[in-house]
Order: structure tokens, then C-alpha cells, then sequence
């Protein structure tokens, strides 16, 4: 066996550069218990295909990409699902919310059709959460999910032009003092990356991620 086989890989079930950046940033020097490199690739640069979520839930769906991507490429897979949840409406857009508007990804006309129907929601029925369910699947089956949640208070209007998504409409609960109030999307990635419901499922999933690999060499 060379060392390059011997280099456990861990793949995220994405094409979005941004979140790799994210993971790689979080995995580095969490997974040191294992005395090799760990290599986190996206799902393009491995060649493999995107899945059809036809999940109903977070979970399901970032299980989906997980094991459609483990299977496609015998790595570790990594990956997740996340959305906007409106306590007034329910927990909607939830696992619509890149498509809020009907088309997938237009996050202007997405803010825009959901500020219209809260307008007459006063600021005390404003609630909100995002949500992450994020997982890691092996070939050889093991599987396990995690979640993380960022609550907060939606805005009337949009506000900064950082992040993406719904940020612009989204005050974070955990803004304190000075930023008490802002929106997502006028805080710093870094600031974002602290308290975000992404950092919280994967930081939660990594001891899974650790597990995963851990059998993974084993079977080398
Ligand atoms: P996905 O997990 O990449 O499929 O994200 C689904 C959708 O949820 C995105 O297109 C955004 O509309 C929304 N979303 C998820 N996370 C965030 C976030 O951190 N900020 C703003 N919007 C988000």
C-alpha cells in the first residue's frame, strides 16, 4: 500500500465551493485523532452526480446526497440540507426554501414573495429559525445524521449585502449588544460561521466523520 492510499478522503456531497470552504475550515484540526491527512474534495472534483432530493425532510434529503455520493465513489461522504423554517407559517419555506418563489436558487424573488406574505405579521409573531441536518455515509453503510439551528427574527426589509440566501431578511438571536439587531448578511463570514446552524450540524457530525473514517481505514 502507498501512502496516497493511505490518505483517508472525505468527500462533500456538493457542488458549492462556499460550503467546502466552510467544512474545510471546520474539519481542519478536528480530525487529528487520526495521525494521516485528511482531504476534503467536492462531489465535481470526484466525478459524481448530483442526487434528486426527494426527501420531506432535512434529514433525509442530506442523507440522500450522502449515500448517493459514498456508493458513487467508495469515500467517505459528507452532506447537508438546510433551510429557512417560519414559526407563523409553520416551519415553512423549509425544504422549499431555495425554491420559495418557483425558481430554485432566485433568492431575490424568494425574500420578496416572503416579506408580501408576513407583511401584516407584527414584529412579536416574527420568529425564525435555519435549520441543517448534516450527515456522513460509507459505502459500506454506516450512516449518521446531526442537526444544528440558528434562531433569530425575520426583518421588514432587506438589510446589508453580505451572505446569501435569506440573509439580508434574518436577525440572529445570539447578536448581542453592538449587534443586537443586524441582519446576517451585515455580519462578517467569520462572525456568520460562529453561530450558523451549518457550523453547528457539521461541528456535531465530525466525531461521526472520525468513525466513519476510522472503519474505513480499517478495511484498507
Ligand atoms: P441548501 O442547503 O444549500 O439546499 O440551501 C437551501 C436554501 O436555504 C438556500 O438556497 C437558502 O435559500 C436557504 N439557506 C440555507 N442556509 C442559509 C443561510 O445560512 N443563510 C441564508 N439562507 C440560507
Amino acid at each position: 500500500m502507498n501512502a496516497a492510499s493511505q490518505t483517508p478522503r472525505v468527500v462533500l456531497a456538493s457542488h458549492n465551493a462556499g460550503k467546502l470552504v466552510e467544512l474545510r475550515e471546520l474539519l481542519r484540526g478536528q480530525i487529528e485523532g487520526l495521525d494521516v491527512d485528511t482531504q476534503v474534495v467536492d462531489a465535481g472534483t470526484v466525478g459524481a452526480e448530483d442526487v434528486v432530493e426527494t426527501g420531506v425532510t432535512f434529514a433525509e434529503n442530506s442523507l440522500l446526497k450522502a449515500r448517493s455520493v459514498a456508493r458513487q465513489t467508495g469515500l467517505v461522504a459528507i452532506a447537508d440540507d438546510s433551510g429557512l423554517c417560519v414559526d407563523v407559517m409553520q416551519g415553512a419555506p423549509g425544504i422549499f426554501s431555495a425554491r420559495w418563489s418557483g425558481r430554485h436558487g432566485d433568492d431575490g424573488a424568494n425574500i420578496d414573495l416572503l416579506l408580501a406574505q408576513l407583511s401584516d405579521i407584527a414584529d412579536e409573531h416574527r420568529g425564525a429559525h435555519f435549520h441543517c441536518a448534516a450527515s456522513v455515509a460509507t459505502q459500506s453503510g454506516f450512516e449518521a445524521v446531526e442537526h444544528g439551528e440558528m434562531p433569530g427574527q425575520l426583518l421588514r426589509a432587506v438589510a446589508g449585502d453580505g451572505g446569501f440566501g435569506y440573509d439580508p431578511i434574518f436577525a440572529p438571536a445570539e447578536l448581542e449588544g453592538d449587534e443586537a439587531g443586524l441582519s446576517a448578511a451585515q455580519i462578517s463570514a467569520a462572525r456568520k460561521n460562529a453561530i450558523s446552524h451549518r457550523a453547528k450540524a457539521f461541528t456535531a457530525i465530525i466525531p461521526h466523520v472520525r468513525a466513519a473514517l476510522s472503519k474505513d481505514l480499517a478495511q484498507r
